[in-house]
């Protein structure tokens, strides 16, 4: 064939894949081994549209290899595993679609063990809390590169479809899991991760076994026992798999946002630390209980696993667990006062055995850091002043640097677990390499006692669900516009108001806290104050007869915030006198955890992010200003909060922001896939549906309100052939048989005396209700 023509091109490479294809497919039915074909990986380079041609050409031919050459075995298989489709696995075709029925549903499918069910494109997961035999690699034989509706709902579909949509379509993927804490988001996120290591076959057998210890080794670090959860993450995080064009995965990269540092000094009754502390105690001292400390030791075991098998050094691993230790003996470390007559406001260490070890641990000086703990240097008009500090102020700097250890330790372990695992990747990404992105972030908060940590956690799930309802809306919009429908009829509820009440400069919540945070004499009332002299919003209030509290209408329901601590969280201080003796620390890892961030170099690379996320946000913007309420300082997205500058101070608030604004800009690049992670129950146990429980989960994540939005909008959409075969009794005679056209669909509709229908152009769109009546006035006849 003459090449010069593209079309005979097309052709006649297409027929050159045919032939390729059924070899290969007896041999190996696999679209990423097709994909790596040298044509097909030389056409990518060429033309873009080619590629999707011939991707979407495999894909039908793999269908019907699948069909022709593994049906036999597909078919054994389902028998096997005894796996059938039934009606009732997308809510979507339900005839009724009000909450009793959903839940009613759920309920009988969740006694069955059915824990997976789809709403058009979202997936539902219930918790089973208990071991199910539905993740092993038959199943992931399974679910690999078929139609979604060949098999029951499953959260390896949901990660299969994001593949073959970045496979096909050559578009980054994104799939965003909510849920509230204990709901199986984490959960899902490992057997997502675990698919997509399946899918994409790399023939690097490390780099899978890398990308796998990922999550344990960063959730040995950033989960904790809580009150709902044995494993609840403390920290949001968005795990980016990196494939080459043709699938095959070469790398993986973590963001991590919002560290919940305050639990590495205080717990709340009843919870516990951060899991890695009680791992490597068990290294100083003995437990009492047994069954603990055989499984501590166990995931000691795994920890240090993870660390080598992704490369760390034995020099890091050590540096790292100096540091940890050193937080833990930092935390034994006591003030008292000294009262002499003319100073009251001095402290010391009394025992000072505590501190001797943590400076040894962190290779510093015992004198100097008692000196950074117990004083600090303040320079007014040109002189420098020692200043001592009371026993409070000197916990509190105390607790201070143990935050600030911990938090940055875990950044620096984030950043190396990505050098390691995108070493290679790096060269494979220039040539249009694609990601899967997976969000786990940490679910809704409503505690007895709420303080600025889960008001940071809600406004991050706020702003999950605007992104949720904005896909939803946009996609429903589509629909009508491509059938020539006035989009405009579509109506639902939108939590962007509460958002604005948030994030609004200067006026929103979280600028007056950063207002008030700078003045030194500001108190828990005066920021509840500001708060009520300026917040003018119905989801606002602050309660009568409690103090030091204000209220929020969340999307997910009311909670109460008690502001005390809020200011001085959200100022997040670091002494510069800790720095300076930290970075005195002959600990290599300590000294660049603290080393200086405005640097000539740093500033340098610091303008160079700049560049590159303004460039980002400018491509990105339209997308992104649907999207993100979120508006950012460009200095103020540079800085890590607890680092003290010449420049005003950064507060966790204003670096919050930019976190989210970073998480959204990644996510709105990609296709997103939404999986919504419910509780059946508050005890954990299997089997156990809770209706009421399970209602109000379905009201705030939005599945209910989706539901809402088909109902308040034209939910069916029936193609004129499909309604005119459907409801012809209603209008002719039994043996008439009338043409299927837009005309005979209009009469139907007119003889059944419906109103406020809309003709799409292929379409018939009607209320719920419609359809309602229609069926009833069938059964009549
Ligand atoms: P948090 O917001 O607190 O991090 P989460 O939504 O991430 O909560 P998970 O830690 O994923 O919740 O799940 C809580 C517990 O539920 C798990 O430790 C596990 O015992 C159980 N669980 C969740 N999903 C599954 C599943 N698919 N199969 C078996 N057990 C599960
Ligand atoms: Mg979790």
């Amino acid at each position: 064939p003459t090449l010069r023509n593209p079309e005979q091109w097309c052709r006649s490479f297409s027929h050159f894949i045919g032939q390729c294809l059924i070899k290969d497919f007896e041999a190996r039915p696999s679209v990423t081994h097709l994909l790596e074909h040298p044509f097909i990986k030389q056409a990518h380079g060429k033309d873009v549209a080619l590629r999707q041609q011939l991707a979407g050409l495999i894909r039908e031919q793999q269908e019907v290899g699948c069909k022709t050459k593994t049906k036999h075995e597909r078919i054994n298989t389902r028998k096997t595993l005894i796996i059938e489709r039934c009606p009732d696995d997308d809510l979507v075709n339900l005839e009724f679609l009000d909450e009793e029925t959903i839940i009613s549903h759920l309920q009988r499918r969740y006694d069955e063990l059915q824990v997976y069910t789809y709403v058009g494109d979202i997936l539902i997961a219930l918790n089973p809390f208990q071991n199910l035999s539905i993740y092993s690699p038959q199943f992931s034989k399974l679910y690999h590169g078929v139609k979604r509706v060949d098999n029951p709902p499953h959260i390896f579909a949901t990660a299969d479809a994001a593949y073959q949509g970045m496979v096909t379509f050559c578009k980054d993927q994104c799939i965003i899991i909510s849920g509230e804490s204990g709901a199986g988001k984490t959960e899902s996120a490992h057997l997502i991760v675990q698919h997509l290591t399946f899918l994409g076959k790399a023939n690097n057998r490390t780099l899978r076994e890398k990308i796998l210890q990922v999550n344990p080794l960063v959730e040995a670090f950033g989960n904790a026992c809580t009150a709902i959860n044995d494993n609840s993450s403390r920290f949001g995080k968005y795990l980016e798999m990196k494939f080459t064009p043709t699938g095959a995965v070469i790398g993986a990269k973590i963001s991590e946002y919002l560290l919940e540092k305050s639990r590495v000094i205080k717990q709340a009754m009843g919870e516990k630390n951060f899991h890695i502390f009680y791992y490597i105690y068990l290294q100083f001292d003995l437990m009492q209980d047994i069954v603990s400390s055989k499984l501590y030791k166990e995931q000691f075991d795994a920890i240090q696993e993870c660390f080598r098998n992704i490369g760390f050094t034995e020099e890091e691993v050590n540096s790292v667990y100096r540091i940890l230790s050193a937080i833990l003996n930092t935390g034994n470390i006591e003030f008292a006062a000294i009262t002499s007559q003319h100073q009251t406001d001095k402290s010391e260490v009394p025992n000072s055995e505590a501190l001797e070890n943590a400076a040894s641990l962190l290779s510093i000086g015992p004198e100097e850091l008692q000196e950074a703990l117990t004083s600090q240097c303040v320079v007014t008009r040109g002189e420098t002043i020692i200043r001592t500090n009371t026993v409070d102020k000197a916990t509190d700097v105390r607790d201070a640097m143990s935050k600030a250890l911990y938090g940055r330790l875990f950044s620096w372990i984030v950043n190396r677990i990505n050098s390691l695992l995108t070493r290679q990747a790096k060269g494979e990404q220039k040539k249009n390499g694609m990601n899967v992105g997976i969000l786990d972030i940490f679910g809704f908060e409503n505690f007895k006692k709420n303080s600025f940590e889960q008001l940071c956690i809600n406004i991050a799930n706020e702003q999950i669900q605007f992104y949720f309802n904005q896909h939803i809306f946009a996609l429903e919009q589509m629909e009508y516009q491509s059938e020539g429908v006035d989009a405009s009829l579509v109506e639902y509820e939108d939590n962007r108001p509460i958002l604005d009440m948030f994030l609004q400069k200067p006026m929103g919540l979280l600028s007056l806290l950063d207002e008030e945070s700078r003045f030194p004499q500001a108190t828990d009332q005066t920021l509840v104050d500001k708060f009520e002299d300026n917040l003018r919003c119905k989801y606002f209030w602050i309660p009568k007869r409690v103090e030091l509290c204000f209220g929020i209408q969340h999307y997910a329901g009311k909670v109460m915030y008690n502001v005390n601590g809020f200011l001085e969280k959200n100022r997040d201080t670091l002494p510069a006198d800790i720095v300076v003796v930290l970075r005195t620390s002959e600990n290599k890892l300590l000294q660049q955890l603290f080393s200086s961030p405005l640097t000539k170099t740093g500033m340098l690379l610091h303008i160079y992010i700049y560049i590159y996320i303004y460039i980002c946000y400018l491509e990105h913007l339209k997308m992104l200003s649907r999207f993100v309420c979120v508006q950012v300082d460009t200095m103020e997205m540079m800085r890590h909060p607890d680092e003290t500058t010449n420049m005003r101070r950064q507060t966790v608030a204003s670096y919050f922001r930019y976190s989210l604004m970073d998480l959204l800009s990644k996510m709105v690049v990609g296709q997103p896939h939404f999986v919504r992670c419910i509780k059946p129950n508050d005890d954990r146990q299997a089997l156990r549906f809770c209706k009421e429980r399970v209602m109000v989960q379905l009201r705030y994540t939005g599945i209910l309100e989706t539901v809402n939005i088909r109902r308040q909008g034209y939910s069916h959409r029936i193609l004129f052939e499909d309604f005119v075969n459907r409801y012809y009794y209603l209008a002719f005679r039994a043996h008439q048989m009338p043409e299927t056209s837009k005309e005979n669909a209009v009469a139907i509709l007119e003889r059944a005396k419906l109103e406020d229908w809309v003709l799409g152009k292929t379409k018939v769109f009607l209320r719920y209700y419609h359809v309602e009546q229609l069926n009833l006035l069938l059964r009549e006849v």
